[in-house]
């Protein structure tokens, strides 16, 4: 590859990163934060399981599988699998998509955790973000030091008639 041709493929990824990232804050991407203390609107009936796999010394990132509710008022998160792993290093993680369902309860999302202690998705994320939603999934969670939840519930909102 030249420079030019190098030039012109960090351009192209450059504007279809901007392009997810418009997409998202234009269909109301609701951040949830500091759960401990807005309890009603993250509800975690798993909470120990989450603490078992979760904390800050891991040096890689393991991605969960969370199944629940969404509703107007916020999420509930009831069941949890580990998803199953390719691979996985410091800043990135490859894993079999969830199934459909956890026992009885619908995957609404995924959670993994960032060990930089970086709280934002990364492009990485978004994409995976983008593709688990036409898997019917709305939430997703990082754990980067406390958690934190994405959900992108508003989607079928802007799409045109
Ligand atoms: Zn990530």
């Amino acid at each position: 590859m030249n420079k030019k041709e190098l030039f012109t493929t960090i351009l192209v990824f450059l504007f279809i990163s901007i392009a997810i990232n418009l997409v998202l804050v234009k269909t109301n991407v609701i951040k949830y934060n500091n759960i401990f203390i807005d309890g009603q609107e993250v509800e975690i009936e798993i909470m120990d399981e989450l603490e078992n796999i979760y904390n800050d010394t891991l040096e890689y990132e393991i991605p969960v599988c969370l199944a629940g509710e969404v509703t107007d008022n916020g999420i509930s998160i009831r069941a949890m699998i580990e998803a199953e792993i390719v691979s996985t290093s410091l800043h990135n993680v490859t894993y079999v998509s969830c199934p459909l369902y956890i026992g009885s309860q619908r995957v609404i999302g995924t959670i993994h955790n960032h060990p930089s202690g970086e709280c934002r998705l990364s492009n990485q994320d978004i994409e995976t973000y983008v593709n688990d939603m036409s898997r019917g999934q709305e939430v997703i969670g990082l754990y980067c030091g406390e958690y934190v939840f994405f959900i992108l519930s508003r989607l079928e909102g802007v799409i045109p008639e």
